[in-house]
């Protein structure tokens, strides 16, 4: 998924177009150069710094200028496709709108958007598109088209900029280039039931699964359990996550996790998912839920931080299926990052504190900023989670700059790498000495209270606490 738009302007035409394209969309913010452009909601003065911070944090980019400029700014960072959000460039006067960058992302659907509301037509290049009504007709043999007879016409829908969900595993349709949304007009359903197929959906029955099903006890009740594996070490998961595991028919999770938990056995259905579709994992769940069989749905950590259980409790309520709600649903709790990596280094949590994400993929950065600096001036104790990565390489450093407004610069500060984990290292250094280079994904960041102080080991390391007291330490 990709964050709101950016629409970068050059030039006071492009500031007309500009403001065409945000009455539609209502998210994007634009941005204009400042020596040319007036009521822009942000300036700008360096047009290719400018777009490769927005397209390396997952921005979607729609530049008013001409495609060449656009490609020859990015070229330096093009690196990594699997990533790319949408990139469009579009003539300042609205008559051309070009996808560029973006084809896993939703470029086409962003630039038939466009085209639309500058009813224009786009130019669409990706012979894919012109492809997928094949791919998705030609499922393996396991899996049988529920309802032919309308796939003319949701074909058809698609090529007219129509998105699509797919609820279940398809894996035929991996490289079909379909125009994905979570919250698709059209829906792709695969599922070992017998459903009625309604209107806007394609039905894949799975045909082994169905066998299964009719030899399993009646009316059996599904279990879905999401769990907590704990940071990584057996030791520190819960043992009601481990026999959890134990029972489960059908796993599901992110391969890492997967392998995390350990192994399974031969009777054991392993499902590995992508990382970035929640939602559509979820809903999966639910599926092989509702046939009776027990699923466990896995996270590292605890379910409920910045993980799986949220997005299964979210498609339980958005949803109006009486089998989905029969489901016997469970969250089994784990050991967050934070707890563990402050636990390896004494108490930083001692006292109130609070946790955030520092992602600005499924939340706005201006938020995680505000956050920050309220936090800070609450003087919580904090802990980061995805602290940076490859895409979101300047949010961190801006994070330092708000704490070292806030917290002194001898402020304790613990770095969790892979706790629980081989390689894990702890480390315990101040708020002055804090550097992005010393921070990744797998990486905990927590940040100490102006109360948190620390004391040399025998071992050469460092105890940091936060007192459990505030204000004047109480007698005793
Ligand atoms: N549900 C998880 C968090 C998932 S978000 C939990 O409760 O721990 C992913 C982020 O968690 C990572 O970017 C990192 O900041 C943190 N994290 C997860 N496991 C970690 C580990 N073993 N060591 C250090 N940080 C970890």
């Amino acid at each position: 998924m990709t964050s709101s738009p950016v629409i970068l302007v050059l030039s006071a035409l492009g500031m007309e177009t500009a403001l065409r394209i945000k009455a539609d969309l209502p998210d994007a913010t634009i941005h204009g150069l400042e020596t040319r452009v007036e009521g822009a909601d942000v300036n700008f003065n360096n047009f290719g710094e400018t777009i490769r911070q927005h397209y390396q944090s997952g921005h979607a980019v729609i530049a008013l200028c001409a495609a060449g400029i656009t490609i020859r700014s990015l070229a330096s960072v093009l690196g990594n496709k699997g990533a790319e959000p949408p990139v469009l460039a579009v003539a300042d006067d609205g008559s051309a709108v070009v996808p560029l960058l973006g084809g896993t992302t939703g470029v086409n659907v962003l630039a038939r958007r466009i085209a639309a509301i500058l009813e224009t037509v786009p130019a669409i290049t990706t012979s894919g598109e012109l492809r997928f009504g094949t791919c998705l007709l030609n499922p393996p043999p396991e899996f049988q088209l529920q309802n032919p007879e309308d796939a003319k016409t949701f074909i058809a829908d698609l090529l007219a900029g129509k998105t699509v969900r797919i609820e279940g595993e398809a894996p035929w349709l991996e490289e079909a280039r379909l125009p994905l949304d979570d919250n698709g007009e059209l829906r792709i359903l695969v599922t070992s039931s017998n459903v009625t197929p309604q209107k806007g959906e394609l039905v894949f029955q799975l045909k082994t699964a169905a066998i299964e099903i009719t030899a399993s006890p009646k009316h059996k009740r599904g279990r879905l359990a999401v769990v907590g594996l704990g940071p990584g070490d057996p030791d520190f998961m819960i043992p009601a996550v481990k026999r959890e595991l134990q029972r489960a028919e059908d796993i599901l999770g992110y391969e890492t996790y997967v392998r995390m938990a350990g192994h399974f056995r031969p009777d054991q259905t392993v499902h590995m998912t992508d990382n970035r579709e929640e939602m559509r994992r979820a809903r999966h769940a639910f599926e092989l839920a509702a046939t009776g069989r027990s699923v466990v749905m896995i996270s590292s950590g605890d379910p409920g931080v910045f993980a799986m259980a949220a997005a299964v409790v979210e498609t339980l309520h958005e949803s109006d299926n009486p089998s989905w709600h029969a489901v016997e649903l469970e969250i089994l709790p784990g050991v967050s990052a934070a707890f563990a990596a402050a636990s390896r280094s004494g108490a930083l949590l001692g006292h109130d504190f609070c946790v955030l994400s520092l992602s600005d993929n499924l939340k706005p950065w201006d938020i995680v900023e505000k956050r920050i600096a309220l936090a800070a001036e609450a003087d919580l104790a904090m802990a980061f989670y995805n602290p940076i990565s490859k895409p979101r390489p300047w949010q961190l450093p801006r994070a330092i700059e708000i704490l070292r407004k806030y917290r002194n610069a001898d402020t304790p500060i613990v770095l969790g790498r892979n706790i629980g984990r081989t390689a894990e290292t702890i480390r315990v250094i101040t708020l002055a000495e804090l550097t992005p280079e010393q921070v990744d994904m797998r990486t905990v960041i927590l940040v100490g209270s102006s109360l948190t102080r620390s004391f040399d080991r025998t071992d050469g390391g460092k105890w940091v606490y936060t007192p459990r007291w505030y204000g004047t330490k109480p007698e005793g």
